[in-house]
């Protein structure tokens, strides 16, 4: 088996190199979604992926993807990709790292003439940031199927301009459908974006998926009373039947620990008043779980604990589910890859599930997938100081190129 390593010191300088393209006086980077500065990154990366001899092809959507070919091309191609566009106050690695360090990845490939088995592409996703153009993951939202191509060029940012319009000026409108391109594998590398790898002094994080999260609208009513002339044992108190609900939303979670996360971070009393029992309280739930079957089973809680509370209490109440986005579970073939690559690689990691959204989750959707997660200083991200150091950008990128060898020689 060969040892390919990648080389840090190309990698850096490619990062550093491509964050004078939109580079701010912070040391960040404002390059967002197909403006100028989303066209020279793109025209860069293009370039560089043709001097390997890798064929570059542009989607309906903007995606871009860059292939070398694999000694079987009966096998679908093994990818690696994340963004190259950031917020308009970004920093130097969200979304960055995962395509400069697939680009590190295939060009120590290409040194060592190394074959693989299956091609390996490296993919760029367009509008991840979703800052210029809401949504956010737009176009691997269309790769998956979740949005059409036409609602992605309807999209239009704060001076009316249109995502396809915008496309198009910047020469990136590619005639392949969004989705034809298909995957065997993709794995994308990303910086943590939270603070739990610096905390523990650990490289890696090897990404189980994405939690899942739901978020719902609760009103309790009872009867608005003057709080001097009402006995105790007539009231019908809604903030008192609130409180008690807010804290059971506290113990839930707990119950599910340690991975459950439960909160309530609005409400609304009303009238609100000092010398008036309120009547009426509104409240938002924020219910968070790596797994949707323990989600379900808090959701069940959190609907028992209404009836159980409120009612002995004489008061009503209305909740709605307004809003949930499905737990996401990487494919566990390729995390075993990721687990084995980082021990080659030599290097400390632990299990995790993001807590943010990423291009992986809807590609997972139709494409085996997985991310790797290394280290950023403070947790911080989407912003000018977001920074993660030399040696992690490089051991991500090594532990990139070891997983995808492992997956690749398990198709030999
Ligand atoms: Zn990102």
């Amino acid at each position: 088996m060969q040892n390919l390593k990648i080389n840090p010191q190309r990698l850096w300088d490619s990062l550093m190199e491509t964050a004078q393209i939109g580079g701010t006086p912070k040391g960040g980077i404002k390059r967002l979604t197909l403006t100028d500065e989303d066209r020279r990154v793109r025209d860069w990366f293009k370039a560089e992926c043709e001097a390997l001899g890798c064929t570059v092809t542009v989607d309906e959507v903007g995606n871009m993807f860059a292939v070398r070919p694999g000694r079987r091309a009966d096998l679908a191609p093994i990818a690696m990709g994340s963004h190259l566009d950031t917020q308009p106050t970004g920093g130097k690695f969200d979304g960055v790292l995962g395509v400069l360090g697939a680009l590190e990845a295939m060009r120590t490939m290409h040194d060592m003439g190394y074959e693989t088995n299956a091609p390996v592409e490296i993919v760029n996703w367009a509008n991840e940031e979703g800052s210029r153009f809401a949504p956010a993951m737009l176009a691997s939202g269309v790769y998956a199927g979740v949005f059409t191509p036409e609602f992605a060029y309807s999209r239009e940012d704060r001076q009316g301009l249109k995502y396809g319009d915008e496309l198009e000026r910047i020469g990136y409108r590619g005639t392949e459908k969004a989705g034809a391109h298909k995957f065997g594998a993709m794995f994308e590398l990303h910086i943590e974006q939270g603070p739990i790898l610096e905390n523990e002094g650990k490289m890696i994080g090897v990404v189980q998926g994405v939690q899942g999260m739901r978020w719902y609208e609760v009103t309790v009513a009872g009867q608005d009373a003057h709080t001097g002339a009402t006995p105790m044992y007539l009231r019908r108190n809604a903030l008192l039947g609130a409180a008690r609900v807010i804290d059971r939303i506290d113990a839930i979670a707990h119950e599910h620990a340690p991975n459950a996360v439960g909160t309530v971070g609005l409400i609304e009393n009303r009238p609100n008043s000092r010398n008036v029992i309120p009547g009426e309280v509104f409240f938002c739930v924020d219910l968070r779980h790596p797994d949707d079957a323990v989600l379900d089973v808090m959701e069940a809680k959190l609907r028992r604990a209404l009836d159980e509370i409120l009612t002995p209490l004489k008061l009503t109440f209305e909740e709605k589910r307004i809003w949930h986005s499905p737990a996401v579970r990487f494919a566990p073939d390729l995390i075993d890859c990721v687990r084995i690559g980082t021990e080659r690689a030599g290097f400390e990691s632990r299990d995790m599930v993001s807590g943010a959204g990423h291009d992986a989750a809807y590609v997972a959707r139709v494409a085996p997938t997985t991310m790797i997660f290394v280290p950023c200083a403070g947790g911080i991200s989407h912003n000018e100081a977001e920074s993660t150091s030399f040696e992690e950008c490089a051991a991500g990128a090594q532990v990139l190129l070891e997983a995808v060898l492992e997956y690749d020689r398990r198709l030999g």
